[in-house]
């Protein structure tokens, strides 16, 4: 191990068996991150639309940035030259880099894999590239990157029975790898893969915990499988991880997602959804979600969500943050990306806090009732 990374449960779960979840404090190279934990997608070296001072408002700890972007554009080595990822955009907490297979693999047709790797053409430039398991860790070496993420073959589903199989294979040889070929800064997650197949999701989570990883992901999920399945391979591949390690569900999801993940005792996340949606105008609030290009909106001066405490809610009217969008005016991205990630992040915060006293049952309950 080249990186410092301490996982440490603080809460676990209840002996009650009631949930599996539970609270940790997971030290990183550049800071501690209390779980579960959601990490907002900051894809080209920004979240979209907010900057370090309102990440750290809306109180995020750690964030996801991707490899495939970085590599292709403005690349690694350029970023490495100057000072790292952290230092080019200006933040100094937690980064966590996927390995840049997820995007390959989401190219069909403008790829060939092997098992040494895997060569697709820039969607930028049409260059050929190639990435294999030690390149992708030199590659989020040289970004400085907190948690490094192994390169899997995540099949895009539905699949058959042998190309799921296949992957498998294909992910621990390389997982094992990475794990020699990592000389970052930070520390090394293993990916399991399995698609909604219970035999291969065991098969893959016991081959890579062998390998003793410092954290595991659950990955092959949210690639095209209904909800339901979603919320059940997440909970009977967390349970197939150590309780000692970090369990971090890539991907998902939507605020209920979250809760019921969490109750299956996994700890990190991370998922387009909030930011996205905030560009297009779909708005996560305590009541539901609200539509704020909707003309009901047009001279509504109730705040967004009166229960929420952001820069979006404080100061302006769901008529104001309306007429943004319908203007296509920036702010009106920055300000719902804001009030999506104070929700999400909150979110995240009240979990661990029902968990900390004991009540998480009562607030999944709670949470996940018809409204
Ligand atoms: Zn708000």
């Amino acid at each position: 191990m080249t990186g410092a990374a301490q996982f440490k449960v603080m809460t676990p779960p209840p002996a009650d068996g009631s949930t599996r979840a539970r609270a940790g404090r997971l030290t990183l190279t550049h800071g501690v991150v209390e779980t579960p934990q959601f990490m907002p997608v900051g894809t080209n070296a920004t979240v979209k639309a907010l900057d370090p001072d309102d990440l750290r408002t809306v109180g995020a700890s750690i964030i996801l940035a991707n490899t495939y972007h970085l590599y292709l554009r403005p690349g690694h080595e350029r970023i490495a030259r100057l000072g790292g990822l952290h230092r080019f955009m200006a933040w100094d907490r937690p980064i966590l880099t996927d390995s840049g297979g997820f995007q390959v693999f989401s190219m069909e047709g403008l790829r060939d894999l092997d098992d040494d790797g895997v060569t697709f053409r820039s969607h930028l430039d049409g260059s050929l590239r190639r990435l294999t398991p030690e390149s992708s860790m030199a590659i989020q070496a040289a970004l400085g990157s907190d948690v490094a993420m192994v390169l899997d073959e995540c099949p895009p589903l539905p699949a058959v029975w042998d190309k799921i199989e296949a992957a498998v294979s294909r992910t621990t040889l390389w997982a094992e790898r990475c794990r020699t070929a990592y000389r970052g800064p930070g520390v090394p997650f293993a990916i399991v893969q399995g698609g909604t197949d219970r035999s291969l999701r065991e098969r893959s989570a016991r081959e890579l915990v062998a390998l003793d990883f410092p954290g595991y992901a659950i990955g092959g999920v949210s690639v095209g499988e209904p909800p339901e399945s979603i919320a059940e391979v997440a909970r009977f591949t967390a349970a197939l991880l150590p309780a000692g390690r970090p369990r971090y569900l890539m991907g998902v999801g939507r605020p209920e997602d979250l809760v019921e993940a969490v109750a299956s005792g996994v700890d990190l996340f991370d998922c387009v959804m909030p930011t996205r949606n905030a560009r297009n105008g779909t708005l996560f609030t305590s009541e539901g979600r609200i539509n704020i290009k909707r003309e009901e909106y047009r001279a509504d001066p109730r705040p967004l969500d009166p229960a929420c405490g952001c820069e979006a809610c404080l100061r302006y009217s769901r008529a104001y943050l309306r007429h943004l969008f319908v203007a296509n005016e920036i702010l009106g991205a920055r300000l719902n990306t804001i009030h999506n990630l104070t929700f999400y992040l909150g979110l995240m915060s009240a979990m661990r806090e029902a968990i900390g006293r004991g009540a998480f049952a009562a607030f999944r309950e709670s949470f996940l009732a018809p409204r």
